[in-house]
């Protein structure tokens, strides 16, 4: 028997101990899922940060650590993890993220919410939102999540530009990375969108410079990560309106401080870091999927890159 060790919050055992059988049985696994293996019995570990092991140094046969979050910024630094670590790359959480990047872009490209505060009985002079194909969209990160919400965007008419630290060809976007290539992707962008693990070479990615060279007005839509942006230099930009709207899913501290101005500014969206989640029932494959790898003496996917630390 496989010995593998769920180490999650308690009610996530409720939402994936089913899923993980089902995927286990489906892939011929031969598999003991427990929360409480011994560690030197503990063949894989299924992994989120708020669950109960801090400490992998006992697991010491223990082949792979799968990680239930896309995000690994709280286990990448562990020094005490030297078993190999997998982020979650999962069909399910990279929908919800695509519906909740193309809602909100589509949102403040329609200029939605000035037709939401209006509803007054006042019949305005039209403003006529542009086309999508005239609103260039510039999206930071082409990962799992990035490169889906880009093409989603593409496939509904906005000239999408990518942004990443390898170059990436990936079709319907214009990719670039590098520095130079940074500022060319923002430089004009109406709306940008932050999918970027949070690292020490991402913090504060967005600032005060490179605000400012985004087309005055441009919208933000962030459900990377909080430190991505340097918060003062977004309100300044909200402030002087070099930065339309923002809608935020992650901040620095989290949850964000009830007096944050963030929750006050009239035309920022604070969403409580729901921008997406992992589903069990396609997360629950990954795993499988991984675990058969492992058996099989194959490479594992989705391996986390410590150095580079995502
Ligand atoms: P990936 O690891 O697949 O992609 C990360 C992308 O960022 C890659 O394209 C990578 O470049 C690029 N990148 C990393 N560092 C740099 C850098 N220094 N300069 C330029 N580009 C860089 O991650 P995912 O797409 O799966 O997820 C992205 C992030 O989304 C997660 O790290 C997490 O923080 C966030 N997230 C938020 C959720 C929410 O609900 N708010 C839910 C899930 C995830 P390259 O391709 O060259 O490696």
């Amino acid at each position: 028997m496989i010995k593998v060790l769920f180490s999650a919050r308690p009610a996530a055992w409720d939402e994936y101990e089913a899923p993980l059988r089902r995927a286990f049985d489906a892939a011929g696994l031969d598999c003991d899922l427990s929360r409480d293996h011994a560690p030197q019995d503990t063949r894989y570990i299924v992994f989120a940060p708020n669950g109960p092991v801090k400490d992998f140094t006992p697991y010491v046969n223990t082949r792979l650590v799968m990680g239930l979050w896309a995000g690994v910024e709280t286990v990448v630094g562990n020094t005490t993890l030297t078993q190999p670590l997998a982020r979650m790359v999962d069909d399910g959480l990279t929908r919800g993220m695509i519906e909740y990047v193309v809602g909100h872009v589509m949102r403040h490209h329609l200029g939605m919410d000035a037709h939401l505060a209006g509803q007054d009985g006042v019949w305005r002079d039209t403003v006529y939102p542009p086309l999508a194909k005239d609103r260039p969209i510039t999206v930071l990160g082409l990962g799992a999540l990035g490169a889906a919400c880009g093409q989603a965007l593409a496939a509904l008419g906005f000239p999408v530009t990518g942004w990443s630290r390898s170059q990436k060809q990936i079709d319907g976007l214009t990719c670039l990375s590098g520095d130079d290539g940074l500022t060319t992707a923002l430089s004009g962008a109406q709306g940008v969108v932050l999918l970027l693990p949070q690292t020490p070479a991402t913090d504060s990615i967005l600032n005060a410079r490179s605000l400012a060279l985004l087309e005055p007005g441009a919208f933000i839509v962030n459900p990377g990560r909080g430190p991505l942006i340097d918060d003062a230099a977004l309100l300044a930009a909200l402030g002087s309106g070099q930065v339309g709207a923002a809608t935020l899913d992650v901040f620095r501290k989290e949850p964000l401080a009830a007096d944050d101005p963030y929750w006050s500014h009239p035309r920022v969206t604070v969403t409580p870091h729901i921008a997406s989640t992992t589903r069990p029932d396609t997360a629950a494959q990954v795993i499988a999927e991984n675990i058969r790898r492992g058996e099989a003496g194959l490479p594992f996917l989705h391996l986390v890159d410590r150095k580079a630390g995502y």
